[in-house]
């Protein structure tokens, strides 16, 4: 047995030292960080033993096997420690994507208001690369209407599409399935191409009128899949979130900050249904209604899983499933993600999230090129870097434009390249 070479009242001390960012002193006492230097041999002074797999006591780190220490400089915070990359290689940007893209899931509802707003708008995607923009903002009725009025008397009809909403308030009282699927009917002569974005709330928060949670597989639900099925909509559908905003936000989650920037991402506290059943609901609806088109935003959220995603897709030729904001997952696992493109690259559908022009250019240089280590735009995602990974040009035609057309039918199915 290793013996602790240093008293808790010692560590207080020294976790104190770290945690108030005070200098040490220039000369510390004996047994303070600073002071075991590099006579302190095994274990040293100042240092802490752990068994081995034990972790360090908060503030030090393992500096030798088995061996703890504090630093003796005080350390940043998680929120402003941002190194600087000292690696030369080969950077290739990408400002726009190789082909017109899709992009399948853009939040631009204000942007469909008026020719000024979409003239604007147009001019940002030409700048991207984007050519067809799909609105996932679920305008269904009046909105619907409106949005589709100032698209068409633009010089844009083939630069924006848009998708319908479902709206699940008061499943379970009489009537509410035909009323549903009345107004898809009607959303679809207007000119609505898919259903979506089904948000997050689907599953997690929604309830149903006798206040129960309406399950994403709740029968009362399936006229309006099927109803999906036989006017060919393509159902995008957000289900979950990331499994860290599942698991308790310590020190040993990878989206902590994220987690501590957004209470309203915490799904952790006993009062929401746990990941897995949400993912078992999401896989029976998608299992019962093998007509109807699904496409799964941003990776079903199995981006640090394709192994699972891809049992999902050969087990489910009706799902596909979208890219957006998903970026972090793919960049850091580049050889896997690739071969996983290549594999299944008719069932990948390249969509954004916020519209922000300044971020699509870091999704085309993961998927273009074979860049290495470099920055990714959102930190609270990902502390870490991506790269790039070099996927052949036939897959970018399928996951940029070519599977979201055939999926899509009321999309522009001319004018893309061969
Ligand atoms: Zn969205």
């Amino acid at each position: 047995m290793r013996k602790t070479l240093i008293t808790l009242a010692m560590l207080t001390m020294m976790a104190g030292v770290a945690g108030t960012g005070a200098q040490t002193p220039s000369t510390p006492p004996a047994g303070q960080p600073g002071s075991g230097g590099r006579q302190g041999g095994r274990g040293g002074r100042g240092g802490v033993a752990i068994e081995p797999g034990q972790e360090c006591p908060p503030g030090m780190t393992e500096w030798r096997a088995n061996n703890c220490r504090a630093p003796e400089l005080p350390p940043p915070s998680i929120v402003d420690y941002r190194p600087k990359s000292t690696l030369v290689t080969a950077e290739h940007l990408v400002p726009k994507a190789k082909y017109g893209a899709v992009d399948y899931h853009a939040h631009i509802a204000n942007m469909l208001t008026s020719q000024e707003s979409l003239a604007a708008f147009v001019k940002q995607l030409d700048g991207i690369g984007v050519r067809v923009s799909v609105s996932a903002d679920n305008l269904s009725g009046e909105r619907l209407q409106r949005a589709l009025d100032v698209v068409r008397a633009s010089p844009y009809k083939d630069r924006v599409r848009i998708l319908t909403g479902i709206n699940f308030q008061g499943v379970g009282t009489p009537g509410w399935a035909q009323k549903v699927v009345a107004q898809l009917e009607a959303d679809v002569r207007a000119g609505a191409v898919g259903v979506g974005e089904v948000m997050k709330g689907f599953g997690l928060t929604i309830k149903k009128a006798d206040g129960s949670r309406l399950k994403i597989d709740d029968p009362e639900l399936d006229p309006v899949w099927d109803a999906c099925a036989r006017l060919n909509l393509p159902v995008f559908i957000h289900t979950a979130d990331p499994p860290e905003f599942f698991n308790p936000c310590d020190s040993h989650s990878e989206r902590w900050l994220e987690l501590a920037l957004f209470p309203e991402r915490r799904w952790m506290n006993g009062a929401y249904p746990t990941i897995e059943e949400l993912f078992t609901e999401r896989d029976h609806l998608f299992r019962t209604h093998p007509k109807t088109k699904f496409i799964a935003a941003h990776l079903g959220w199995h981006g640090n899983d394709l192994g699972r995603l891809g049992r999902m897709f050969d087990q489910m030729p009706n799902v596909s499933a979208e890219l957006g904001a998903v970026l972090y997952d793919l960049g850091r696992q580049p050889r896997a993600a690739r071969e996983f493109f290549i594999k299944y690259q008719d069932r990948l559908i390249f969509g954004k999230d916020t519209f922000e022009p300044s971020e699509f250019p870091y999704y085309w240089r993961v998927f273009e090129t074979a860049d290495e280590y470099f920055d990714y735009y959102r930190n609270y995602h990902a502390f870490w870097k991506l790269y790039g990974l070099d996927l052949p040009d036939p897959v970018l035609k399928k996951i940029y434009y070519q599977n979201a057309v055939r999926v899509t039918p009321g999309l522009p199915q001319a004018g893309w390249p061969k």
